[in-house]
């Protein structure tokens, strides 16, 4: 079992009895149930927000200056747009939100000329009314009133379009993440404050604890959200200065690491390729770090968010246990 990582947290979650609750299962003998603490898990659900292309300079990178390819690339590939639903004992979790319907339909979901001129350049966007977050967890029997916390690996739109949603839920993000939101134009980083500070939602800026644990000592930091070890958030800087992946560990999966946007494909990061954004830099310090995980944990399955493969990967790891 992963040793349970220190929680430091603006407002303290779980709370104290959630807390309670949980050191309860651990200590009570199971003759005939799965201990709480064997499978906090019950299913994962992968939710799409329709999907996108986008051109494979930015997928895969390429030696061209970045502009050069927003402004030439006649080349597109398509792409998932993923997010994830977790039953945990606890309550329902979110990893993501995915994209808004709205911004296909609204001409000024983007309120800069140039942003909507860019945005039309980088991704080609196939999304319907019927992709929203409310309506998506429907059809996998979820209910978006019932999300009790989300957590939001980082905050471009494609990761937080559904959190109106779900006024109710506490919405985790990195404090360093956050950050971004005060720097002069956000907007050029693609994180629209516009869409992040909505009244009604319930954001919380997360701090990182030390671990001591030896898995986890090389990513240097990390946050256990449930309080049980089964989902751990760590840092993976690169895609963004704040991105953070959520290992999940439930009963007889194998290790899940969500890995947010840190790569589009998990195969780039064995091969050690930074596509054409973020920080190259960076991304090579987390791929590396994934790639030890990988090492100590050989059954660890890595699931990015616009990964095609993703979907399957989760069906094949839970055995069922998930749905697209
Ligand atoms: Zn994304």
């Amino acid at each position: 079992m992963l040793k349970v990582c220190e929680i430091a947290m603006r407002r303290q979650l779980p709370t104290p009895e959630v807390e309670a609750r949980a050191r309860d299962a651990r200590t009570r003998s199971s003759s005939h149930t799965v201990p709480m603490r064997d499978q906090p898990i019950k299913a994962i659900h992968v939710l799409s927000s329709g999907t996108c292309e986008q051109h494979p300079e930015h997928r895969f990178g390429t030696r061209a200056p970045q502009l050069w390819w927003v402004l030439t690339s006649r080349r597109w590939v398509e792409v998932p747009l993923h997010y994830f639903a977790f039953e945990h004992h606890d309550g329902l979790v979110l990893f993501d939100t995915g994209l808004d319907p709205a911004i296909a339909s609204d001409p000024r979901y983007i309120s800069s000329a140039i942003g909507r001129f860019l945005l039309r350049r980088i991704f080609r966007l196939h999304i319907g009314p019927e992709d929203g977050l409310d309506r998506r967890m429907q059809s996998v029997g979820l209910s978006a009133g019932e999300v009790r916390l989300a957590v939001i690996s980082h905050l471009h739109f494609d990761h937080v379009g559904g959190i109106a949603h779900i006024p109710q839920a506490d919405l985790l993000v990195s404090q360093r993440e956050w950050d971004a939101l005060s720097q002069p134009h956000p907007e050029r980083q693609w994180i629209l404050r516009e869409h992040v500070e909505i009244p009604g939602v319930q954001w919380r800026q997360v701090t990182f604890a030390p671990t001591d644990e030896p898995l986890l000592v090389p990513f240097g930091r990390c946050l256990d959200v449930m309080g049980d070890g089964s989902m751990i958030l760590l840092p993976t800087p690169g895609h963004t200065p704040g991105s953070l992946s959520m290992l999940v560990r439930s009963g007889a999966w194998p290790p899940l690491f969500f890995v947010g946007d840190l790569a589009y494909e998990a195969r780039s990061i064995f091969a050690g390729r930074v596509p054409g954004t973020g920080d190259p830099e960076t991304l090579q310090g987390s791929y590396a770090k994934v790639r030890g995980l990988k090492e100590a944990l050989p059954d660890l399955v890595i699931l990015p968010s616009h990964d095609p493969k993703t979907v399957g990967r989760v069906l094949a790891a839970t055995r069922g246990g998930g749905q697209a």
